[in-house]
This record gives C-alpha cells, sequence and structure tokens, in this order.
C-alpha cells in the first residue's frame, strides 16, 4: 500500500489481535519468568476488544484513538495504558484525515513512541518494550527521509524491533514488575519487547495485502 488509509489501520489492529490469541502462550512464557504471567492475557483481551467493536471512526485520529481507548479500559497491567497511550498519540498526531502517506506514518510512530516514554518513563536498556518501539519507530523515519516506500519502511521497522527485542535478553530490567527480580531478569527477553514485534509484523502484512 502506498498510504495508510482507516481501513489499513483496522486490518493492522485485526492481524495484531489474531496474531496475540495465536501466539498468547509465548507471551504468557515470557511473563511467567520475569513478570507476573498475564501478558498473553491482558493483551488478547485489549486486543479482542479492538476487534470486536462495532463502529468505527471516520478518520484516522477518530478510530486510532477509539483503538487506544478500547486498549487502556480494556487491559489491566501495564502494558494497557501503554499501547493504549500510543495509538491514542498515533491519532492525534494523524489529524482528521483518512489516509495517511509515509512521513504522515512517520511522525504518528515518532508521537505514539514519545507518549510510550512520558507515560512509563522507561529509557532504552531498561528492558522494556520501549526496546523494541524505539528503534523501530528509528528505521522506519530514516527510510521515509531517505524517500523509501511505505512498504519498506514498515519491514525497516520490523526488522528494527525484531533485533530490540533480542537486546532485551541479556539486560536487568529498570522498570515494570520484571524490575523486582532485579539479575533473576537478565538472560529472558521481555514480554513487552516481543508483543511489540508482533505489532510491526502485523503493520507490514496489513500493508502489503
Ligand atoms: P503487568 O506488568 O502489569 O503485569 P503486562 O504483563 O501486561 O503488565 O506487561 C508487561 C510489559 O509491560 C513488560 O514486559 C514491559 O515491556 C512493559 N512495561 C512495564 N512497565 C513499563 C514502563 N514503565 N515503560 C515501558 N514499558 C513497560
Ligand atoms: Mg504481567
Ligand atoms: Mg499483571
Amino acid at each position: 500500500a502506498d498510504a495508510l488509509s482507516i481501513e489499513v489501520l483496522v486490518d493492522w489492529l485485526a492481524r495484531f489481535a489474531a496474531r496475540v490469541a495465536r501466539d498468547r502462550v509465548e507471551l504468557t512464557e515470557l511473563d511467567t519468568a520475569i513478570g507476573d504471567g498475564d501478558h498473553g492475557a491482558n493483551l488478547a483481551r485489549g486486543t479482542a476488544a479492538v476487534a470486536d467493536r462495532s463502529e468505527h471512526g471516520d478518520t484516522v485520529e477518530a478510530e486510532a484513538k477509539s483503538i487506544g481507548m478500547t486498549l487502556v479500559t480494556t487491559v489491566g497491567g501495564a502494558s494497557g495504558p501503554l499501547f493504549g497511550t500510543f495509538f491514542l498519540r498515533f491519532g492525534v498526531a494523524a489529524g482528521p484525515v483518512t489516509s495517511l502517506d509515509t512521513r504522515g506514518v512517520a511522525l504518528a510512530l515518532r508521537a505514539g513512541l514519545d507518549g510510550v516514554v512520558e507515560r512509563g518513563r522507561a529509557e532504552r536498556g531498561d528492558k522494556t518494550l520501549v526496546d523494541a518501539l524505539a528503534p523501530a519507530v528509528d528505521a522506519f523515519e530514516e527510510r521515509a527521509a531517505a524517500g523509501d516506500d511505505l512498504d519498506s519502511c514498515a519491514s525497516a521497522a520490523r526488522e528494527a524491533a525484531r533485533r530490540g527485542r533480542d537486546e532485551t535478553a541479556p539486560l536487568l530490567a529498570r522498570k515494570g514488575r520484571a524490575s523486582y527480580l532485579g539479575e533473576r531478569s537478565i538472560g529472558h527477553v521481555d514480554p513487552g519487547a516481543q508483543s511489540t514485534t508482533y505489532l510491526f509484523d502485523a503493520l507490514v502484512d496489513a500493508l502489503r495485502d
């Protein structure tokens, strides 16, 4: 696709929901190792609620805000407000338009990331979903600035998210429940970084079809 339309946005979230439903056990296992074991259930509940909405916004802003509000209100746990804030801010940055070009998506992703960082106060290297999200947004922006098309920007973001996810394993957690484990958090991938890779897998697929 050469633009992120409302339909693509809806499809992105539907694919994210399907992926979380399929791999929720993986998220549960990661969160059992360094958290309280509910990340799969939390995100499955939230993304299913998003996919089950009967009404959709008539602008990218309205639709993304509805997605964000649904995540904030249905996901218990730290990840709900964070993923929710990502989409709320994405929507604000998008504005009342019916589609975003590559540059518009880059700006919206950046605003979403900024919202997550403001809300959670995690820095890169704290072993959170920011370690996957921040490099993904950077990679998207870089490729967009170089004039690459939307699909290649999204693919670059997906690869960067995966690398960031992998890099959480050796880190000591400094935010969220995993930080209570101290040194024992070392050696495990962060669950939120893993689910963030699902988000970018879903974006690539939604743009492709
Ligand atoms: P909870 O930890 O409340 O049970 P979840 O298990 O759903 O919530 O989500 C845990 C994930 O949330 C972590 O793996 C981490 O990626 C993310 N997270 C937790 N706290 C923060 C924070 N302050 N900033 C960014 N991400 C965070
Ligand atoms: Mg948890
Ligand atoms: Mg919990």
